[in-house]
């Protein structure tokens, strides 16, 4: 069993012992009146209350079983749950579960509003995210945004069916996919697109407040050798002086480079250590996993 990653309670259990503090300081100092003495607990309970239902929550939800329709999903389309151990699905699986309790996800309904998702297009979303943390249980997923599933591609004026966007995230906005791009991307589990990583790679680098491919829960150290990479490959890829395994698209910004690395990581992970050990090693360290050790062998 999973249950939340330690930062989901330390950040509030800080919170709380400060504002703890300050109260207790008030208190003493100012010869503070009752009232000032049952602050302390209320406002140590307040801040905590979220992160205890969330953690009560998914102590729940480690108890249910994960659905049958779901892990048929996941074993006929999803490559990579398919590579696990039987311990590295259950916590899969548990991440999934995590994943569609807590996210928003629907499409846009004909005249305006919103349509429920089927089930098996939120697994492969889920998939997505679950695959990202799964070196990371102490990685939450950084900001609630809700999840657009558009039928088809869209425009920049967002019309489906029209133009060639096949996903987006906007810096405080919803994250948009389109289905069949997303079907398409776990149909073909090796070319290096997948939509649903890209989108969901720009969420963890939004993470950190801006699109820089500087994604969130990179550790200190790591940060000034990373945006070296990521600037020296962002020169490689648009020099095309050779065809770097990253596509062509990566040359867009650092944002657009750590995306298309990460899909490049997941789908083609044996290709991309070869042909570039160091952007290799610096993703495999940050994710705390090793994809081209999970693909291999028959
Ligand atoms: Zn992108």
């Amino acid at each position: 069993m999973q249950v939340a990653g330690p930062r989901a309670f330390l950040a509030p259990a800080i919170t709380a012992s400060l504002i703890s503090l300050v109260v207790v300081a008030f208190v003493v100092t100012a010869d503070a009146p009752m009232w000032a003495y049952l602050a302390v607990p209320v406002a140590v309970a307040l801040v905590l209350a979220p992160s205890l239902r969330k953690a009560a929550r998914r102590r729940t939800l480690a108890q249910t079983p994960f659905p049958d329709a779901w892990r048929e999903v996941l074993e006929r389309r999803v490559a990579y749950y398919g590579r696990l151990d039987e311990a590295g699905r259950r916590s899969f699986e548990f991440d999934v579960k995590v994943f569609l309790d807590e996210q928003t996800i629907y499409a846009p309904a004909n005249g305006g509003g919103v349509a429920p998702v089927d089930d098996d297009i939120r697994v492969l979303i889920a998939a997505s995210a679950a695959m990202l943390l799964h070196g990371r249980p102490d990685l939450e997923w950084p900001t609630v945004r809700d999840i657009i599933v558009y039928p088809t591609k869209f425009d920049d004026a967002y019309t489906i069916g029209e133009g060639d966007i096949a996903g987006m995230v906007h810096a405080q906005g919803p994250v948009l996919i389109s289905k069949r791009d997303l079907v398409h991307g776990f149909r073909k589990a090796h070319d290096g697109h997948n939509v649903a990583l890209h989108e969901l790679a720009h969420v963890l680098d939004f993470g950190t407040g801006s699109a820089d491919g500087l994604p969130t829960g990179l550790e200190f150290v790591a940060a000034a050798p990373w945006v070296e990479v990521v600037a020296d490959r962002l020169k490689t890829v648009r020099r095309k002086k050779y065809r770097h395994v990253l596509r062509d698209y990566a040359g867009t910004n650092e944002a657009e480079l750590f995306a298309v690395a990460v899909e490049a990581f997941f789908e083609k992970p044996t290709k991309l250590k070869d042909r570039d050990p160091e952007l290799y090693a610096m993703l495999q360290e940050y994710f705390n996993q090793d994809p081209a050790a999970l693909f291999r062998g028959p």
